[in-house]
C-alpha cells in the first residue's frame, strides 16, 4: 500500500471505550469512514476467541483450570476484511453475536493470556496509525498513547432498548427474542465483570473525553467524535 509521507505523519490513532452498547462500534464506524481510517472492534477480537472455546466444548475445563486457554490461542488467526471477522479463516461475522457468545465474553476477556495475545495483536493492527479502534482498555492499555480518547456511557435502559432494537431488526419477525429487563440485567452484569476484573477492567483513561449518548442520535454523536478528530488533526499540520 502506498501512502503518501505527508499524510502518514498526520495519522492519529482514536480509542473509543466505554459499557457494553454504548454506542461505540457505530460511532467508531462511521468515523472511520469519514477520515478514511480503518476501524478495528476489539470486542470482536474477544468474541472469537470466546466462540472458538464453545465450539472446541472446553468453556468449563477453562473455569477450572484458566491456564490452559493458552492451547486455544496457540495458533490462532483473527482477520478483519471489511464489516466481516474471519476466525481461523472462517467467517464468524454473525456466530460471535449469538446469546452464548454473550454469556461467556467477559470470562474469556478477563484471562491474562487472551488479554496479552490479542494487546499484541491490536498494537499490531493499530502501529501505522489512522485507525479507530474500539473496546474497553484501548485508552488505557493497548494505546495509552493516542491522540483522542473517547469515553462513551450512556444509561443502562436506553442502552438495552437500542439493543432490543437492533436485535429485532436482524430477527425479521422470529420469535424467541430476549426481552427488555433481559438484556437491561445481561448489560449491567457485563459491565460488573469487565469494570471489576484484574486484569484491564474497564476504565476512562484521565485524558479521555466522556460522552454520555442517552440522549443523542448517532449523528450527533458521530459529530462530536469527528470534530474533536478533525481539530486534533488542524493543530497538527
Ligand atoms: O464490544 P463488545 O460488547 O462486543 O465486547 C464484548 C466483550 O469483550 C466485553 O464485554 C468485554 O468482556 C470484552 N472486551 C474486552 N476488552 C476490549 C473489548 C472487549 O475485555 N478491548
Amino acid at each position: 500500500m502506498h501512502v503518501e509521507q505527508g499524510i502518514r505523519t498526520n495519522r492519529i490513532i482514536i480509542a473509543i471505550d466505554g459499557p457494553a452498547a454504548s454506542g461505540k462500534s457505530t460511532t467508531a464506524r462511521k468515523v472511520a469512514r469519514m477520515l478514511g481510517y480503518t476501524y478495528i472492534d476489539t470486542g470482536a477480537m474477544y468474541r472469537s476467541v470466546t466462540l472458538k472455546a464453545i465450539r472446541r466444548n472446553v468453556i468449563d475445563d477453562l473455569r477450572r483450570s484458566p491456564e490452559s486457554v493458552v492451547a486455544l490461542l496457540e495458533d490462532i488467526t483473527i482477520r478483519f476484511d471489511g464489516d466481516h471477522v474471519y476466525l481461523d479463516g472462517t467467517d464468524v461475522t454473525e456466530a460471535i453475536r449469538d446469546n452464548r457468545v454473550s454469556r461467556e465474553v467477559s470470562f474469556i476477556s478477563s484471562l491474562k493470556p487472551v488479554r496479552d495475545r490479542l494487546r499484541q495483536m491490536q498494537q499490531e493492527l493499530g502501529k501505522l496509525r489512522g485507525v479507530v479502534m474500539d473496546g474497553r482498555d484501548i485508552g488505557t492499555i493497548v494505546f495509552p498513547d493516542a491522540e483522542l480518547k473517547i469515553f462513551l456511557v450512556a444509561d443502562a435502559r436506553e442502552r438495552a432498548e437500542r439493543r432490543y432494537a437492533e436485535l429485532k431488526a436482524k430477527s425479521n419477525g422470529a420469535s424467541g427474542l430476549p426481552g427488555i429487563e433481559e438484556l437491561e440485567e445481561e448489560i449491567k452484569e457485563r459491565d460488573r465483570a469487565d469494570a471489576e476484573r484484574e486484569h484491564a477492567p474497564l476504565r476512562k483513561h484521565p485524558d479521555a473525553t466522556e460522552i454520555d449518548t442517552s440522549d443523542l442520535s448517532v449523528e450527533q454523536q458521530v459529530r462530536k467524535v469527528y470534530e474533536l478528530a478533525l481539530a486534533l488533526l488542524k493543530e497538527d499540520r
